[in-house]
C-alpha cells in the first residue's frame, strides 16, 4: 500500500463509514477505549442529516426501548459539551408538545404509561402552566406534555466540534473519501475500498445515514430503508417565545443559540422512493398507512444509490411552496413570529426504517461488519449513546440495554413489526 495517498492509513482497528452523529460518536468512544479508528466521509463532517436537523435532544415521546438509552445520551451530551472547544448550544430547557384538544392530548397516553417508571420529569400541563411557559401563548393551545429537562444543541456546531476534538487527539477523519465497498474474505471483513485506496481492517461500522442500505446491499445484506425529505427554516433574532423545543400538530419551533428559532411544519414530510427503494414497498406499507396525513409522495428529485460520490453532500432544496407553507403555518399559529425575519431554509433526507426505530446490530453473518443507522428522524439526540453502544458491541463488551428491538433480523425473521412513535 505504499502508493496510498498520504492521508489514508494502511490499516485501522475500526473503519467507520460516515461522519454524522452516529459515526463520530462511535469514534469518540472507540478512541477513548484506545482503538485506532479511521472515519471515512464521502463529503464533509455533518454535511447531511446531523448538520441539518431541528436540534431537539428529547427524551419526551420516545419509543420505550429507546428511552433508557436516551436518558444516558443526555448525560453524554453534557460530557461532550464540556469536552469540545466551543459552545455547541447544549441547554436543557425542555420539550413541550402542544395540544389543541383532548384528542391530541390523549395521543401521549402511551408514552405516559411507561415514562414515569424511568424517572422522567414529564408531566401533563394545563392552560395556566402553558401561559407561564410560552410568551403570549396562543389561545388554540389548551394543554400539553412537558419534559423540563429535555435538551437542545446546534446541529451545525455539535458534530464538527466533536470531530475537531477527535482529530486533535490523532483520530483520522478523512473527508471527500467515499467507501465504495466493504471487502470480505470468507464472510469476514478484511478492509474497505475507498475512492482514495484500500484500508485494511477487520471491523467496519456502517453509519452512512440515507446511503447505508446501498453499501450493505453490495455485501448482500438487506436493510429496508427509505428517504424522507424534511424542511426547516431559521429566523433572525426573535423575542423569547419559549426557551426550549415546542411542537403542535402543524408547527415546531426551537430556540437557537443565536437568539433566533429553527421552525418547521411538523405535519409535512415528502417521500422520494427510487427504483431501489420500491423493493421495500411492502416493508413500509404499515408506516405509510399510519402517517398518511403527513407524508406526500414525490417524484425523486435526487438519485440516491450505490454511486456514493454522486452527491458528496445530499443537499435537497426546499421548494418555494414549502418555505411559504412553513412561514404561513408558523405565523398563523404563533403571532409573535409575524414580526420576525425568516433568513434561511434548507432540507435534509431522513433515513427511515419501516418501524421508525434504528438498527444497532451486527450485519447478518458477515464477521466484523456492524450497523448503526435508520434513526428515522430522531437520531441527533440519541446519537452519542448509540455511538457508545456500538463502541461496546464492537469491543465485545457488555451492553446494559435490551437491544432486541434494534436487531437487523426483525425485517426478515417473520416478526410482526411494532411501529415506533413517529418519524
Ligand atoms: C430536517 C430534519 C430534522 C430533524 N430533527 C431532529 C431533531 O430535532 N432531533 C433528533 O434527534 N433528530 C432529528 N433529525 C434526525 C437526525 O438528524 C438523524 O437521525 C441523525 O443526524 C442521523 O445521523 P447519522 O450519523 O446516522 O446520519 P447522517 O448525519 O446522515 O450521516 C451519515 C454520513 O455518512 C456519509 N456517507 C454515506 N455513505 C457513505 C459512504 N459510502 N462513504 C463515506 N461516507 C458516507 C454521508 O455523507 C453522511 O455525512 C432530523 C433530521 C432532519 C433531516
Amino acid at each position: 500500500m505504499n502508493d496510498s495517498p498520504p492521508d489514508l492509513p494502511e490499516s485501522a482497528d475500526v473503519v467507520i463509514v460516515g461522519a454524522g452523529i452516529a459515526g463520530i460518536s462511535a469514534a469518540w468512544f472507540l478512541h477513548q477505549a484506545g482503538l485506532r479508528v479511521t472515519v471515512c466521509e464521502k463529503g464533509v463532517v455533518a454535511g447531511e442529516q446531523s448538520g441539518r436537523n431541528w436540534g431537539w435532544i428529547r427524551q419526551q415521546g420516545r419509543d420505550q426501548a429507546e428511552l433508557p438509552i436516551m436518558i444516558e445520551s443526555m448525560r453524554l451530551w453534557q460530557d461532550i459539551a464540556d469536552a469540545v472547544d466551543i459552545d455547541i448550544g447544549y441547554r436543557r430547557n425542555g420539550s413541550l408538545y402542544l395540544s389543541e384538544n383532548d384528542a391530541e392530548l390523549a395521543r401521549h397516553e402511551r408514552f405516559m404509561s411507561f415514562a414515569p417508571a424511568y424517572g422522567l420529569s414529564t408531566e401533563y400541563v394545563n392552560r395556566a402552566r402553558l401561559e407561564e411557559l410560552i410568551t403570549d401563548c396562543p389561545r388554540r393551545w389548551q394543554s400539553g406534555l412537558y419534559t423540563p429537562d429535555d435538551g437542545r444543541a446546534e446541529p451545525s456546531l455539535a458534530v464538527p466540534a466533536m470531530a475537531r476534538a477527535l482529530a486533535a487527539q490523532g483520530v483520522q477523519i478523512i473527508e471527500q473519501c467515499a467507501v465504495e465497498r466493504v471487502l470480505t474474505q470468507n464472510r469476514q471483513v478484511s478492509g474497505v475500498l475507498t475512492e482514495l485506496g484500500e484500508i485494511n481492517t477487520a471491523t467496519v461500522l456502517c453509519a452512512g445515514g440515507a446511503w447505508t442500505t446501498f453499501l450493505l446491499e453490495i455485501c448482500g445484506v438487506r436493510l429496508p430503508q427509505l428517504t424522507v425529505k424534511a424542511s426547516v427554516a431559521r429566523t433572525g433574532p426573535a423575542p423569547l417565545i419559549f426557551d426550549g423545543n415546542a411542537s403542535g400538530s402543524s408547527v415546531s419551533f426551537r430556540r437557537r443559540l443565536d437568539g433566533g428559532y429553527s421552525v418547521a411544519s411538523s405535519d409535512y414530510l415528502e417521500v422520494f422512493p427510487s427504483w431501489s427503494h420500491l423493493a421495500f414497498a411492502r416493508d413500509f406499507m404499515p408506516l405509510v398507512k399510519s402517517s398518511l396525513g403527513k407524508l406526500r409522495l414525490r417524484w425523486p428529485e435526487l438519485r440516491i444509490d450505490d454511486q456514493f460520490t454522486r452527491h458528496r453532500t445530499l443537499d435537497p432544496k426546499p421548494t418555494a411552496a414549502t418555505i411559504a407553507r412553513i412561514r404561513a403555518r408558523v405565523t398563523e399559529r404563533v403571532p409573535a413570529f409575524r414580526e420576525v425575519e425568516f433568513v434561511e431554509a434548507w432540507s435534509g433526507m431522513i433515513d427511515a426504517l419501516p418501524d421508525v426505530v434504528p438498527v444497532l446490530d451486527r450485519a447478518g453473518d458477515i464477521g466484523g461488519l456492524w450497523i448503526a443507522t435508520g434513526f428515522s428522524g430522531h437520531g441527533f439526540g440519541i446519537g452519542p449513546a448509540a455511538g457508545k453502544i456500538m463502541a461496546n458491541l464492537i469491543q465485545g463488551k457488555p451492553v446494559e440495554y435490551d437491544l432486541s428491538r434494534f436487531r437487523l433480523s426483525r425485517f426478515s425473521d417473520g416478526s410482526m413489526l411494532e411501529l415506533g412513535p413517529a418519524i
